[in-house]
């Protein structure tokens, strides 16, 4: 569905996409992460072909959206970050000058809009003006207008940004309401969030893919993590020689090489169980055991290695 190949975008000397490619298949929901400044709305801004990148190009449903710039968007519905208000339009005022702006055959109009605003509960609201709305009825409203077209991509750029939590949970079960008949996109900077509604994380920093992982395969992901009273020279490579292990991160060594603190090791897997070898193993050596538990990789789990290794 969507096809972004070695995209590059600058603002000046600012490089907000370096070299990016990605690709999302029919049907998927997918999460577009990065902190402030990542480059996220600048690809959406791409993809949506509201913006010219300067090198690279991008496929969505087939067809080049740079090319066919229009008949790309007719296929994609796009909830800006910061959606247009016109605050003193009812809802339904609203909705049908969009309509009307899209082009939508006025004969099919009455039941595009009628879909429209029952997927998106806005049945009780239509004769209230936009500037009276909740922020979360708002952005509604911008869900409405996105899906108005019917979609094959609805691209949503920071859904959930000023939302209270309840409203955030409103938002995403919506968000997945409507995946039903589109394929998503949405960025956000809250990974609880994206791990709640998404089947696959594509993490950008600086401009760059940093990670894509699937979130079942993050689930699925083993490790374990040894806490050790004080410093064991060969506990890293001991570790490292266990079956099933992948690699070994030491989180903290107590610090300042002081022997007596603190180990505290990360031990990544490849699918297998491993605390009950690392128990083993710990126990055969007498190893000062103060901690050991399964760790799980999770979201935010990566995003922090990410952010880590960014700085
Ligand atoms: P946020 O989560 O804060 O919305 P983002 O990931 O969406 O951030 P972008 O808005 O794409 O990031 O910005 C990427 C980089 O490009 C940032 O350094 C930003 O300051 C810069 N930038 C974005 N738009 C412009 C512009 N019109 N002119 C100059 N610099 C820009």
């Amino acid at each position: 569905m969507i096809e972004v190949r070695n995209l590059s975008k600058a603002y000046g000397t600012i490089q907000a996409l370096d070299d990016i490619s990605l690709h999302v298949a029919e049907g998927e929901i997918v999460g577009l992460l990065g902190p402030n400044g990542a480059g996220k709305t600048t690809l959406i801004k791409i993809l949506t072909g509201y913006l010219q990148p300067d090198a690279g190009s991008v496929f969505v449903d087939g067809i080049d959206v740079q090319a066919q710039r229009q008949t790309a968007q007719a296929r994609i519905g796009y909830l800006p970050e910061n959606a247009p208000v016109y605050p003193e339009l009812s809802v339904q005022g609203y909705l049908q000058t969009v309509a009307a702006l899209r082009g939508i055959p006025q004969r099919e109009q009455r039941a595009r809009l009628s879909s429209a605003i029952r997927a998106t509960g806005l049945t009780e609201r239509l004769a209230q003006p936009i500037g009276t709305l909740s922020k979360g009825y708002r952005q509604r409203v911008g869900l409405a207008q996105a899906i108005l077209n019917q979609p094959r991509l609805l691209i949503l750029d920071e859904p959930s940004v000023g939302l209270d939590p309840t409203q955030i949970v409103e938002m995403r079960n919506l968000i997945r309401r409507l995946s039903a008949h589109s394929t998503v996109l949405f960025s956000s900077h809250i990974l609880s969030e994206a791990e709640a509604l998404c089947d696959r994380a594509i993490i950008i920093m600086n401009g760059r893919v940093r990670a894509d992982a699937r979130l079942a395969d993050l689930a699925r992901s083993t490790g374990a993590l040894l806490v050790l009273g004080r410093a064991v020279a060969d506990a890293e490579s001991t570790l490292k020689a266990l079956p099933g292990v992948e690699g070994v991160d030491l989180v903290a060594d107590g610090g300042d090489g002081n022997a007596q603190a603190a180990q505290t090791l990360r031990v990544r897997g490849n699918g297998t169980e491993l605390c009950e070898a690392i128990y083993a193993a710990a126990a055969q050596r007498n190893w000062p055991v103060r901690e050991l538990r399964a760790d799980r990789q999770t979201l935010e789990s990566v995003f922090n290695q990410l952010a880590v290794q960014n700085d």
